[in-house]
C-alpha cells in the first residue's frame, strides 16, 4: 500500500488532497478545527526550511551566476518584470473597485466578525529601514526574510568579487544548497497531510454566513487574481517566453495547491523552487536567485489586493479619492506588495501603510479581517505563480531553461 501510495505523483495527492479537505470541512463544520494541528505541523516543518534555504539558495544562486555583468542581466529583466507586473496589479485592482463599487451599500454592522488586529501603522521610511540588517544571525533567528535576502545577494556579491580566494565558500553554499533541497523533498510528503487539514479547517470554520456580508469584495479578490494568473502570467509565459502556457501551470501545480492552502508565500518557497527547477527546466542559478527574492517582494496578489481595498474602505466610509490619491496608491500599494512578509495575513498589516496616506480609516482592516484568509489564499496562490513566470520568462531571455526538462515533466 505505501508502495502504491509513494507511486501516485505527489501533485495528484496534493489535489486530492485540496478536494477532500474541503469535502471533509464542509460536513464536518468548526469541529473541523480539531485536526488543524497536522496543518500547523506541516507549516512548522516547512517554516523550518525558509531560513537555511534562502541563505543557502541565494547566494549560491547569485555566485553560480558568475560575473558581476550577468547578475546585473538577471537581476535588472527580474526588477522589470516584478515592477511592471506589480503596477498593472494594482491598477487591475483599483479599476475593479472603481467599476463594481463593492463597498458602496455595506451594511458595516454585519462584518467585521473575525478577530481584529491592531493596526500597525508602518510608514515609508520605517520600512527602507528595516530592510537593513542590523545584525545577520539576529536577522536569521527572527526569520525576517526581506534583510536577509539583502545580507544573502551582498554575500553572493561579494563570492563574484573575491573570484578564485571566494571559491572554497561558493562550494559550502552550493552543497548546503543542494542538502536543503533533499531536506525540502522529505518535508514535502507531508504536503497532502497538512493541506488536507487546512483546507478542511477554512472550509469548516469560515462559514458561507461570514463570507456573504463581504461575498463582493471576495469575489473581486478572487476575479482579480484569476486575471492576473490566467491573463497576464499566461501573456508573459505565451508571448516572452514562448513556452506552452499547458505545460507552465502543469509544472506549478504543486507550487499553487500549497500557496492556497498555507497562504505563505515563505512557506511554499521551497516547492516554487523545486516546481522550477525540476518541472519547468528553469537553472538552479536563476531559479534560486529569482524565486528567493520574488517570494518576498513580488506580490501582485498582494499588489492588486491593496488597492482593492483601499477603493472598498473609501466606498465604505464615504471617503472622497481623487486621480492624485489613485497614484499615491498606486506607490504605496507596490512598497506594501514588496514590505510584506510572505506570511499568512501579511497583506491585511500593510493596509496600515495605504489607508493612512490617502485618509481610509483604519476599521476597515477589522471589517475585513474575518474574511482575510480566504482572500490570502487566492493573493499568495498569485504570488507564488508570478514568481515562477518571471523566473521561467527570465530563464529563457538569459537562455537558462532546460527546455526538454518542462516538456516531458510529468511527476513530481
Ligand atoms: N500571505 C501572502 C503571501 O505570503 C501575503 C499577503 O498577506 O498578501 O504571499
Amino acid at each position: 500500500m505505501l508502495t502504491t501510495w509513494f507511486k501516485i505523483p505527489l501533485w495528484r495527492r496534493v489535489v486530492a488532497a485540496l478536494v477532500l479537505g474541503i469535502a471533509t470541512g464542509w460536513f464536518w463544520g468548526p469541529e473541523a478545527e480539531s485536526i488543524k494541528w497536522i496543518g500547523d505541523f506541516f507549516i512548522k516543518s516547512i517554516k523550518m526550511l525558509v531560513v537555511p534555504l534562502i541563505f543557502f539558495s541565494l547566494v549560491s544562486g547569485v555566485a553560480a551566476i558568475g560575473d558581476l555583468r550577468k547578475l546585473g542581466a538577471v537581476g535588472g529583466r527580474a526588477m522589470l518584470l516584478f515592477v511592471v507586473t506589480g503596477q498593472i496589479a494594482v491598477w487591475l485592482g483599483l479599476g475593479l473597485g472603481t467599476l463594481f463599487q463593492p463597498g458602496s451599500g455595506v451594511d458595516t454592522s454585519a462584518i467585521a466578525k473575525g478577530a481584529t488586529p491592531e493596526p500597525n501603522p508602518t510608514t515609508a521610511v520605517d520600512m527602507i529601514l528595516s530592510i537593513i540588517p542590523e545584525s545577520p544571525v539576529r536577522v536569521m533567528a527572527d526569520v525576517a526574510v526581506l534583510p536577509l535576502i539583502v545580507f544573502s545577494l551582498l554575500v553572493g556579491i561579494g563570492i563574484l568579487m573575491a573570484k578564485e580566494e571566494g571559491e572554497p565558500v561558493q562550494k559550502v553554499f552550493d552543497s548546503g544548497a543542494v542538502i536543503m533541497q533533499k531536506v525540502t523533498m522529505l518535508v514535502m510528503e507531508l504536503t497532502p497531510f497538512g493541506v488536507f487539514a487546512l483546507m478542511a479547517w477554512v472550509a469548516g470554520t469560515l462559514g458561507l454566513d461570514a463570507l456573504s456580508a463581504l461575498a463582493q469584495l471576495v469575489a473581486l479578490n478572487y476575479f482579480g487574481c484569476l486575471l492576473i494568473i490566467f491573463v497576464m502570467y499566461s501573456a508573459m509565459i505565451k508571448f516572452l517566453a514562448k513556452l506552452p502556457v499547458g505545460d507552465f501551470f502543469r509544472g506549478i501545480i504543486d507550487a499553487m495547491a500549497v500557496s492556497y492552502s498555507t497562504a505563505s508565500s515563505n512557506a511554499t518557497l521551497p516547492v516554487t523552487l523545486r516546481c522550477a527547477e525540476r518541472n519547468l527546466g528553469v537553472s538552479n542559478s536563476v531559479a534560486s536567485f529569482v524565486i528567493s527574492l520574488g517570494a518576498t517582494i513580488n506580490m501582485n496578489g498582494t499588489a492588486m489586493y491593496l488597492g482593492l481595498a483601499t477603493l472598498f474602505g473609501a466606498q465604505v466610509f464615504g471617503v472622497d479619492l481623487s486621480m492624485g490619491d489613485y497614484f499615491l496608491i498606486s506607490i504605496l500599494a507596490t512598497l506594501g506588495a514588496v514590505g510584506a512578509a510572505g506570511i499568512p495575513g501579511a497583506g491585511l498589516i500593510m493596509m496600515a501603510l495605504v489607508f493612512g496616506a490617502v485618509g481610509v480609516p483604519l476599521e476597515t482592516i477589522a471589517f475585513v479581517a474575518g474574511v482575510d484568509r480566504i482572500m490570502d489564499m487566492m493573493r499568495t496562490t498569485t504570488n507564488v505563480s508570478g514568481d515562477a513566470a518571471v523566473a521561467t520568462t527570465v530563464a529563457v531571455m538569459t537562455g537558462e531553461i532546460d527546455r526538454a526538462a518542462m516538456v516531458s515533466a510529468d511527476d513530481v
